[in-house]
């Protein structure tokens, strides 16, 4: 098998008060090891529930979830995620913030050697000298970023990102675009990233998804052509507007 994730007819409604509350509705997504998937979709359309599964969170009523050709049925710690508010802990300094998984998962490693790993990502996306500060002596997207370093520290399969830059002004949302692909040209590692921006979605992903419905259902699939080297200006290119119309 040589997609890192396979979701195959998941199928889950929650129980609520009033009954169940249909939420996804069979839905098949394969993403290749490497790749970046985007996956879009209206609020309150189930990128969250899809998010929770993907991460062993929670198992869906019917169908499968497969990561790296094993059942999903727990969390685990070879996905790392991301949310639109980072979760960062503030009697920690970013630094210490950004090993943490690194004592959990590699107990072994030695403290240089993370250390060594946790400058590395953190200079990748330009909080070199911010390694010290606490997060509240950071802005939002300097948070994000230091999130964003935490999340893949320790090289887990899978970035799973819910929105990560939903909370932010758009020109700091664009600055984190690029740095995001600046992390995964370094490192290429898989992703799965849940946004309601379009052009985010096609300016980010290899492939964007688009759920729609109640419950919802994949609507369309669309591999994005934009050159491999994109930069911010080729979401302006006519080929770009084209695609973004067919979303
Ligand atoms: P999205 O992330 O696309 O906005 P969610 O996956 O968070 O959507 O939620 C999909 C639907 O399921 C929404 O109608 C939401 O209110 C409902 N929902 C989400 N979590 C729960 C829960 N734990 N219990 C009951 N309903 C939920
Ligand atoms: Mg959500």
């Amino acid at each position: 098998m040589d997609n890192l994730i396979d979701i195959k007819g998941v199928t889950h409604a929650y129980r609520t008060e009033a009954g169940p509350l249909p939420v996804l509705d069979g839905l098949d997504i394969s993403v290749p090891q490497g790749e970046f998937c985007a996956v879009v979709g209206p609020s309150g359309c189930g990128k969250s529930t899809l998010t929770r599964l993907v991460a062993g969170l929670m198992t869906p009523d019917a169908g499968e979830v497969w990561l790296h050709g094993e059942r999903v049925k727990s969390p685990r710690n070879t996905v790392g995620m991301a949310f639109q508010n980072p979760v960062l802990l503030e009697w920690r300094s970013i630094l210490q913030n950004v090993i943490l998984p690194l004592e959990i998962v590699a107990p072994r490693m030695s403290r240089g050697d993370r250390i060594d790993r946790a400058m590395e990502l953190l200079e990748l996306v330009g909080l070199k000298g911010f390694e010290d500060k606490r997060p509240s002596e950071l802005s939002g997207g300097m948070r994000q970023r230091a999130s964003l370093c935490r999340a893949i520290v320790h090289k887990p399969d899978v970035l799973i990102m819910d929105e990560p830059f939903g909370a932010l002004d758009a020109f700091t949302r664009e600055d984190l675009w690029q740095t995001m692909r600046e992390l995964r040209r370094q490192e290429p590692f898989t992703c799965v990233l849940i946004t309601h921006d379009l052009r985010e979605s096609v300016f980010l992903g290899d492939q964007v998804i688009v759920l729609s419905g109640r419950p919802a259902r994949t609507q369309y699939i669309l591999d994005v052509t934009l050159p491999a080297d994109r930069t911010l200006d080729s979401l302006y290119t006519p080929e770009a507007a084209e695609m973004l119309a067919t979303l």
